[in-house]
């Protein structure tokens, strides 16, 4: 009977790494028809690390130590890898005060009595920092994959740091899977075009939608919902409404409590390719139902 069916099937799930949530979460997987990805932390690693650094008149110490000093209190992963950059450069942070992160931007605070920006190179430029001087070079690192992140203090811009995150080991292979049984892919990130362009190129994504603040992913999905039945995959807060969006929302288990509790499905193992397990398992099931 189904009932018995959908149980065998979860409990070859588990055993592959894959908790379905509930037994209709199993029956809607078998139907979606594109599987929409975050990228950080989800198609890559999720583990930043600064490679290079760009200081304004060759200030690099001076430019890594204040973005530190703010990031410090950040929870985000691109402020953990500039805060481990200055550390391993035996930096000393200038105090800070009256810090604040802004969702999908970046992260101010003030130092010395005047507020220091870092974030995007949108969110500068909204301040009103000029960044002509670095576009070269921030156009240079996009282009690589790498996210720039820009530092302003007051009105007078620091410099930048270039970070790049790899792709998880087998994210090609998923992607090309998904592919392979006719299952479309797509890639939502609020991180900037270029740069998501890159990794979804190299990811082998069809569709990449960059530059989506927080607040317009769930957003962005109901338009998706229109003509495709969706799964979606995330790890952060920042996915949770969009994975409550979604026909399936998919959490990876490394991932945020708040995205693991709006998601149907949790992957346990780690491995971004069980997605296509879940997919699998949910497909083999229902075949032996009928
Ligand atoms: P994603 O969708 O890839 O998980 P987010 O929405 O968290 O990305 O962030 C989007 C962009 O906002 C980042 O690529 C970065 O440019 C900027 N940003 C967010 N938080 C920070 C931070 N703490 N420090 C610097 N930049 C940040
Ligand atoms: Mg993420």
């Amino acid at each position: 009977s189904a009932p018995l069916s959908i149980v065998r099937g979860a409990g070859e799930a588990a055993d592959k790494g894959v908790l379905m949530r509930t037994g209709e979460a199993f029956q809607a997987l078998r139907k979606i028809d594109t599987v929409v990805f975050d990228k950080t932390g989800t198609l890559t690693e999720g583990r930043p690390a600064v490679r290079s650094i760009h200081g304004i008149n060759g200030n690099d110490d001076t430019l890594l130590a204040f973005a530190a000093a703010v990031e410090a209190a950040s929870e985000h992963p691109l402020g953990r890898a500039v805060v481990e950059a200055a550390l391993e450069r035996g930096l000393d942070f200038p105090d800070v005060e009256d810090f604040h992160a802004e969702s999908g931007r970046g992260v101010t605070a003030w130092v010395d009595g005047e507020s220091v920006r870092v974030g995007s190179p949108a969110f500068l430029s909204s301040a009103g920092i000029a960044l002509d001087v670095l576009q070269e070079r921030i156009d240079a690192a996009e282009q690589q994959g790498h996210t720039v992140v820009v530092v302003a203090r007051g009105d007078r811009l620091l410099g930048a740091i270039a970070l790049g995150d790899a792709l998880r080991a087998d994210t090609v292979d998923t992607i090309a899977r998904l592919h392979g049984v006719g299952i479309r892919t797509a890639m939502l990130t609020g991180d900037n075009e270029r740069t998501a362009r890159h990794i979804g190129q190299r990811a082998g994504i069809d569709d990449v939608y960059a530059g989506v603040l927080p607040d317009q992913k769930a957003e962005r999905l109901r338009a998706m919902q229109r003509n495709a039945r969706l799964a979606m995959v995330g790890d952060g807060i920042n996915d949770a409404p969009a994975l409550m969006q979604a026909d399936i929302g998919i959490a990876m288990g490394s991932g945020t409590d708040i995205a693991i509790d709006a998601a149907d499905i949790i992957i346990l193992n780690g491995q971004l390719g069980a997605v296509i397990t879940a997919w699998e398992i949910s497909r083999w099931g229902y075949r032996k139902m009928l």
